[in-house]
This record gives structure tokens, C-alpha cells and sequence, in this order.
């Protein structure tokens, strides 16, 4: 038997930082959503005890690095199931954007190989199994739109933001996530999104609203270091995006967008900037 998974691309719609913990970890407040950009996963089972990945994408490791490796291992061990694996993945995603791409398909093997091995493990504790292998895998196994705190394993379900175009674009550069981490300084001058704000937007359903709290701690980090992220926000936003953020880490940007009309032009104007650019709805 043949199955299919669907693990679609993440945005933060509001990313805070509390403070670091004791144990290394970043105390996070971060709103997010899915947006309907991508990755498939097909899995079948072999009859070897083994575990093999395979991708169209030639610059995402195969190996026990790869997340949704991770993933089926550690659901093979906990469940002591002795069946082996194949797992190939249509990456659609792009790589290390602040996408989540690597913690979407690992719920999605996740949830897959729960199928696959009839195993009847509940959304809690896949997400518990999750958290395990990444601080946003537990968001993805079940998406949908969430407040997530503590280092992103808590997750409170919050409305969809009203339907809308997202436009994504990342620009040609490598961020690294420990990098950004790193060079962030929390103190009194930092500008702090509210995710209060932005529940009362999902709540009011108020677009507008969701557009003006849209906020990111991480930005200025990245900004600082690839003033390029810089151009783009300002570039969708002159083309006349509603709302503009980075995503997590960076470094790809997104702009909301209500009006149709408008989309097209944003999109092609991008291109100008960078190859990679993405015209989607949301994943409401
Ligand atoms: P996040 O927003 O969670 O930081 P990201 O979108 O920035 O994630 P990913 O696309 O998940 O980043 O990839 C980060 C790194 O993880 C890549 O450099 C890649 O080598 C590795 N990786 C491991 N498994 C995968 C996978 N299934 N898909 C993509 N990258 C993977």
C-alpha cells in the first residue's frame, strides 16, 4: 500500500522571544498558520527493517540528518515496529527559508506511518513524539492556526486569519537559525509584538488588524546581516502588499495580500528581486 501526505510550508504571523532558559532554549511566543505551498510525501513499506528516503531535491541530506528520517525512526522505536520504510519527498518547499519545510515533513511521516502501521496514536501524541525531533514540529502535525509557547511545543488553536494571497520570496542567501538566535539581544529597547493583538485580529477576523500587528523579533537580527531582506519588504510593499513579514528566521518574506487584482503584479515585480517567489492561499 501506497500512501500520500501533504506537508505544507508554515508562516509566523507573530514571532516573540521572551528570554533564553536555563536549559539553552528560547521562551517563544509565535502565532502561526499554513499556508498552501507544499512538500509530498509518498511512503510505502518495505519488507526490510530499514529506513530509506529519497528526493528530487539534490541539496537536502538522504541520511539519519534528513527530519523525516528522524521522524520514522523515532515512531519505529517507541512503537517497536520492525517493518522498514520508503519515504520519498517532493520538496516544493524552499530549503532553510523559515518555512518549516524540514518539520512539516517530518509530522508528515509522522501522521503517514501512523496510517501506514495502523498504529491509532492520537494528534497529542504525535505532537508529544514531535517535539522530540524540532520546536516547530509539534504546530505542524496538526496546523491549522495556533498560539505556540514555551519553545513552541504549547500550542493553543486559534481562528484562521481571514482567507487571503500570500506572496513569498526568498532571496538567494543562507540564514542561519543559530546565528540569528545567537546575535539577538532581548532588553528594554526591543520592540515586542503582541500576541494578544493579533488574537484579537484572528478573532475580529479583522484583515486590516492582522496586517498592522504582523511583527517579528527576529527581523532586525536578519536585517542587519542581509540588508537584501530589507529591499524585499520595502519592494512588496511599494507593489502594494497589504501586510509584510519575515518568516521565523528568515530569510524569506511574505506579504498579505486581500485583493486579487493585485497579486500578479506583486508576483512579477519580485521577480525583478529574486527567483524564488510563490503567489498561494492561505491553508484555511
Ligand atoms: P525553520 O523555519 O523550522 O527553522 P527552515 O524552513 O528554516 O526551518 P528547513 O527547510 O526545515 O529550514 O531546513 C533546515 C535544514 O534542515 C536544511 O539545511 C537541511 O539540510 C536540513 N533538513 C533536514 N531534513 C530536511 C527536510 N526533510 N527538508 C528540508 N531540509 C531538511
Amino acid at each position: 500500500m501506497k500512501i500520500y501526505e501533504k506537508a505544507p510550508a508554515k508562516i509566523n504571523l507573530m514571532l516573540d522571544v521572551l528570554h533564553k532558559r536555563a536549559d539553552g532554549y528560547h521562551e517563544v511566543e509565535m502565532i502561526m498558520t499554513m499556508v498552501d505551498l507544499a512538500d509530498r510525501l509518498e511512503m510505502y513499506e518495505l519488507p526490510r527493517d530499514t529506513i530509506i528516503i529519497s528526493s528530487q531535491a539534490g541539496y537536502i541530506p538522504l541520511d539519519e540528518k534528513n527530519l523525516a528520517f528522524q521522524a520514522a525512526k523515532l515512531i519505529k522505536e517507541r512503537y517497536d515496529v520492525t517493518r522498514g520504510v520508503y519515504i520519498h519527498l517532493d520538496k516544493k518547499i524552499p530549503v532553510a527559508a523559515g518555512l518549516a519545510g524540514g518539520s512539516s515533513d517530518a509530522a508528515a511521516t509522522l501522521r503517514g506511518l501512523n496510517r501506514l502501521w495502523g498504529l491509532n496514536i492520537d494528534d497529542e501524541e504525535l505532537q508529544e513524539l514531535g517535539a522530540e525531533l524540532g520546536s516547530d514540529v509539534p504546530f505542524c502535525v496538526t496546523g491549522g492556526t495556533a498560539l505556540a509557547t514555551g519553545r513552541g511545543e504549547v500550542l493553543t488553536k486559534m481562528p484562521n486569519p481571514p482567507q487571503c494571497w500570500v506572496v513569498l520570496a526568498k532571496p538567494p542567501i543562507n540564514v542561519s537559525t543559530a546565528e540569528v538566535y545567537g546575535k539577538l539581544k532581548i532588553d528594554e529597547n526591543t520592540k515586542h509584538p503582541s500576541s494578544r493583538r493579533m488574537q484579537e485580529a484572528l478573532e475580529q477576523q479583522s484583515f486590516a488588524k492582522v496586517c498592522q500587528e504582523l511583527g517579528n523579533v527576529l527581523e532586525d537580527v536578519t536585517l542587519r546581516l542581509h540588508p537584501e531582506v530589507m529591499q524585499l519588504k520595502e519592494a512588496m510593499l511599494k507593489l502594494g502588499a497589504d501586510g509584510v513579514l519575515m518568516s521565523g528566521s528568515g530569510p524569506t518574506v511574505f506579504g498579505l495580500v486581500s485583493k486579487e487584482s493585485k497579486v500578479a503584479r506583486i508576483y512579477n515585480g519580485l521577480r525583478g528581486f529574486c527567483k524564488e517567489v510563490y503567489a498561494v492561499r492561505l491553508l484555511t
